[in-house]
């Protein structure tokens, strides 16, 4: 068997496009499916596919462990930067959808799984829907209440905010207040069996997320994510030994190294890998394994499309430290247009059955993909008062 073809399908959802990759075997109707969008950097991503299936075209498709290492360290430059570890991605998780086909087993099962009966998933507010979730004005605390209840009335029993506004690497109380107020309005407006993730996006210095986080604990968030950069490791593991509230981040971490250095520094309680940032499965079951030996829980990143969010499900049906999956189901009116899924929702808990179909279980549908050819991403750039920049 041999890979013929390695395409990108770019598929235009507002604020992302989602970049599809399609292998194509030379065995009729045999192909994979894998997602590698990076928003903002769509054709960046798109010409990555191109130069790695320079290396994949003619290559046994099965040999998923040899190919992977082939197109991280071949041609000299390892492939951790953010865009080659998403194309990386794209290529490997359409590999071991290949694989699962050809063993007529659902992904997790090719790992031992599934280790659990149903996946828990959590929304963003507004269920993803940018002007919601991302443009929610963080004084505006009667509204995260309000779209906190309508998270629990559309079924699920988690969703994450962006309820710690954009701050200057050291502010006063007015900020703090601000976070604070939106935590309690939403904990008001569900009470204490959901749980409530508060997302920082990134943007406090240390010092200010130890600030957040300490005005934030007796709301009892589930997890408090990305309450500063990713490159500063020790101020997430400052945060975290600070708090009861157990830090989540890893979402910008593209490959095992980065994860270690986290893990050995305590940089977090739960791992946000984003299978689509960090070459794919492949990659991914490596992390997952190093963070099950520190005991660190598993909540992978996932904002983008549905064949990201069904590589997180399958991949979350085979890693015992899978806490919950983070979906968006908002973001466009014709999201499940374009996908035909081997899973299943139950509405009341947003609980997801395994998918019972070979590989990652999905189809896209070409066509409707078609109607949402390519546009610029929407932008969304963060500017201080005073004209300086900040971190969206
Ligand atoms: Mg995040």
């Amino acid at each position: 068997m041999k890979i013929k073809k390695i395409e990108t399908l770019v598929c235009h959802a507002r604020m992302r496009n989602w970049v599809f990759v399609k292998v194509t075997t030379d065995q009729p109707g045999l192909i994979g499916w894998g997602e590698a969008t990076l928003e903002w950097h769509t054709r960046s991503v798109v010409g990555a596919v191109q130069d790695l299936a320079e290396l994949l075209i003619g290559e046994d498709p099965t040999r998923v462990e040899h190919l992977w290492q082939m197109m991280y360290r071949q041609h000299f430059w390892h492939g951790h930067g953010i865009v080659r570890s998403t194309a990386i991605a794209g290529i490997d998780i359409a590999l071991w959808d290949i694989v699962g086909k050809v063993a007529n087993l659902p992904c997790s099962k090719l790992w031992g799984g599934p280790v659990r009966d149903y996946v828990r998933t959590y929304c963003h507010l507004g269920g993803g829907k940018m002007e919601d979730f991302y443009e929610t004005r963080a004084d505006d605390a009667k509204r995260f209440g309000d779209l906190a209840r309508q998270a629990v009335a559309d079924g699920f029993t988690a969703f994450k905010s962006m309820a710690v506004p954009p701050t200057m690497p050291i502010e006063g109380l007015k900020a703090i207040r601000t976070a604070e107020a939106c935590v309690a309005a939403m904990r008001d407006a569900v009470g204490e069996s959901i749980d409530i993730m508060v997302d920082c996006h990134a943007r406090p210095s240390p010092a200010m997320g130890l600030k957040f986080g300490k005005a934030l604990e007796p709301y009892g968030l589930y997890f408090f994510e990305e309450p500063c950069w990713p490159e500063s490791i020790d101020g997430l593991a400052m945060i975290n030994a600070a708090l009861v509230t157990p830090v989540a981040t890893g979402e910008r971490m593209t490959h095992l190294a980065a994860f270690r250095d986290l893990f050995a520094q305590r940089g977090c309680e739960v791992c946000q890998l984003d299978i689509t940032h960090v070459g794919g499965f492949t990659e991914a079951r490596r992390i997952a394994a190093l963070a099950e030996a520190h005991r660190i829980a598993l909540a992978p990143h996932n904002p983008q499309g549905p064949v990201s969010t069904a590589a997180s499900l399958e991949f979350g049906f085979s890693q015992p430290s899978y806490i919950i999956c983070e979906t968006v189901h908002a973001d466009v009116p014709w999201r499940q247009d374009v996908v035909d899924e081997g899973f299943t929702v139950e509405k009341k808990g947003r609980l997801v059955r395994p998918n019972t179909r070979p590989g990652i279980g999905i189809t896209i549908n070409e066509k409707a993909v078609k109607k949402h050819p390519f546009q610029q991403e929407i932008p969304q750039r963060v500017f201080y008062p005073d004209g300086s920049v900040g971190d969206w």
